[in-house]
């Protein structure tokens, strides 16, 4: 495995990075992301990214983006643009999928504070979307679980629908799905799926239900610290396995 995806780094090359956490994903004393913006882009500029996104959780996570930090945010990305001038540095955020009007913790007005907004499903108090553990595990009949599953599915749609998402965070992770659904939503609204290799979802399994709807896809690392920022040949090896035409995948360029 080590050296097929040392042979795939050799083939094809990240050309950007949309998702990825800083400090600013914090509870209290708590860095749950452990760099700071100049530390992720010493890192993007470091494996020769052209781009770059900040993409810290939204702000009704347990390590959710305080907005009033966006200011200073700003000013950290504007100092990062500076000492790597051949890097573009994007503030974006990873919002919540919850139970609000527009299904986002990001409501409408504050889209304007980011050059762009991803949305991924995260064990957030104001979500009553049932996930994996609680509706799976549990001893309950199909029914309720199909229809678990329905109001999922129905909540990332309705999401997709009110908003206008850039890239859905590892869909199927923590809440079982129909594919199908959110696959034809994508396609719908012009929404990348992301390819991340930290979550166990989108699997291949997935990707296969996937690549049969017309989207892009997208490769993030989703990394919490400097060093993983820019990964994706775990998650390329995972695409290739569901049988992706990289070509798809709007951030691989073939050296
Ligand atoms: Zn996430
Ligand atoms: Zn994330």
């Amino acid at each position: 495995m080590v050296q097929r995806l040392e042979e795939l780094k050799k083939e094809y090359k990240l050309k950007f990075d949309y998702h990825t956490h800083t400090i600013y994903s914090r509870v209290g004393p708590y860095f749950h992301g452990k760099g700071r913006v100049i530390d992720n882009a010493r890192a993007a500029a470091k494996r020769g990214l052209a781009s770059l996104a900040i993409t810290d959780h939204g702000p009704s996570d347990f390590y959710g983006l305080n907005l009033k930090k966006i200011p200073q945010i700003r000013r950290e990305i504007a100092a990062a643009m500076h000492a790597f001038p051949k890097l573009k540095v994007y503030l974006g955020v990873e919002a919540d999928i919850v139970d609000t009007p527009n299904g986002l913790d990001v409501s409408p007005e504050d889209f304007a504070l980011f050059d762009f907004v991803n949305a991924g499903y995260h064990y957030v108090p104001k979500c009553h979307m049932l996930h994996n553990f609680v509706a799976f595990r549990a001893p309950w009949p199909k029914k309720l679980k199909e229809k678990l599953r329905f109001q999922n599915t129905e909540r990332i749609i309705k999401a997709l629908k009110s908003n206008d998402i850039k890239i859905l965070t590892h869909p199927g992770d923590k809440a079982f799905i129909d594919e199908h659904a959110v696959a034809k939503a994508c396609e719908e609204t012009g929404t990348m799926v992301e390819i991340n290799a930290r979550h166990k979802h989108p699997d291949v399994r997935d990707l296969q239900i996937y690549k049969n709807y017309d989207i892009d896809f997208v490769i993030s690392s989703d990394a919490h610290r400097p060093k993983h920022v820019g990964r994706y040949a775990e998650s390329l090896a995972l695409a290739l396995e569901a049988g992706i035409d990289p070509a798809r995948i709007v951030n691989i360029i073939k050296k």
